[in-house]
């Protein structure tokens, strides 16, 4: 097993314990917020406070999915994790081409370079510049993961470069891909072609999948392949309600796929408490969703499955 590297170093994958796999507790006011006002969490004292609430309910580390040249802030993401004591796994990689001004660098930069950059930013330390010119101010922070998004048009153009890159930096680093799968995408396809450039199925996980794909055939199929799924619609109630992802969960840990499936809350500013009184924060599993698991038959040993063990294995 390898090790797990994090914003303040490498850990041993034991000791990742309680790890939510997609959140956001740090993203810089830029084209994000453009975009979608809730894309903004600026604020440290209050990332602080969602970090601290999580650890003192049973937390202990979180995958940061923002990546490099998208609002994504490396330091202030160090300085989080060492006053609150919350691992944090952070990305490299790429987002939805909408989070980027037009005439941004990821669009353009050609496939080798932009390879060397994403490894740069897993072996040696992420940027803390890149947001509109090329980055050029590394840090020494390394980035664990390698956050990558499927959009509704697919592979097409530009993405299937961008996957290209991500996988060559993947095949490199052994780093897992994490894949943002949109609303109406099939990932079938991705998948099958991501394995067909040589990543292991073992080394992709996809994103908010209870909310992208209603058809649970297609969670099967992917699952078939080895991968891992990530679910994030939990205390989401305009899409659903947390009973109907718990039975979700239910089927496909009854279809025998309890050791591919983690989760996480995929928060946004409007989804944290320190800025919404009324907004679930980032330890709404851990106080609510956990013991609806339970008293719906989930054992302790399963929910053990889904927030440390299979995390761990994932990363590692
Ligand atoms: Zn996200």
């Amino acid at each position: 097993m390898k090790e797990i590297i994090t914003v303040t170093g490498a850990v041993a994958p034991k000791e990742l314990a309680f790890c939510q796999c997609h959140e956001h507790i740090a993203l810089s006011k830029g084209t994000s917020f453009a975009v979608n006002p809730a894309l903004c969490i600026d604020q440290m004292t209050k990332s602080l406070e969602e970090l601290e609430r999580y650890r003192s309910a049973g937390g202990n580390s979180i995958i940061e999915a923002q990546p490099c040249g998208c609002n994504r802030m490396a330091r202030e993401l160090q300085k989080l994790s060492l006053d609150s004591g919350v691992k944090i796994i952070a990305s490299t990689g790429f987002h939805k081409l909408i989070f980027y001004p037009k005439d941004h660098w990821i669009r353009t930069l050609p496939v080798p370079e932009l390879t060397d950059l994403f490894v740069r930013e897993l072996t040696q330390g992420m940027y803390i510049d890149g947001d509109f010119s090329l980055p050029s101010r590394q840090s020494n922070i390394r980035a664990g993961i390698i956050k990558t998004a499927y959009d509704k048009e697919g592979l097409t153009g530009r993405y299937t470069e961008l996957f290209l890159a991500a996988a060559l930096a993947s095949s490199r680093t052994s780093r897992v891909v994490m894949i943002h799968v949109e609303q109406g995408a099939d990932p079938r396809y991705l998948q099958e072609h991501l394995l067909n450039l040589g990543i292991a199925p073992q080394d992709l996980m996809f994103c908010h999948m209870d909310r992208a794909c209603q058809d649970i055939q297609i969670h099967k199929d992917i699952l078939k392949q080895g991968s891992y799924l990530e679910f994030d619609t939990i205390g989401r109630f305009k899409y659903h309600s947390d009973e109907h992802e718990i039975t979700l969960l239910a089927r496909l840990v009854e279809a025998g796929y309890v050791r591919q499936l983690v989760y996480a809350l995929d928060t946004t500013r409007e989804r944290l408490r320190a800025y919404h009184t009324h907004a679930v924060g980032l330890d709404y599993i851990l106080r609510t969703f956990n013991p609806a698991l339970l008293a719906s038959g989930f054992t302790e040993k399963t929910i053990r499955m889904l927030s440390a063990e299979n995390p761990a294995r994932l990363l590692s």
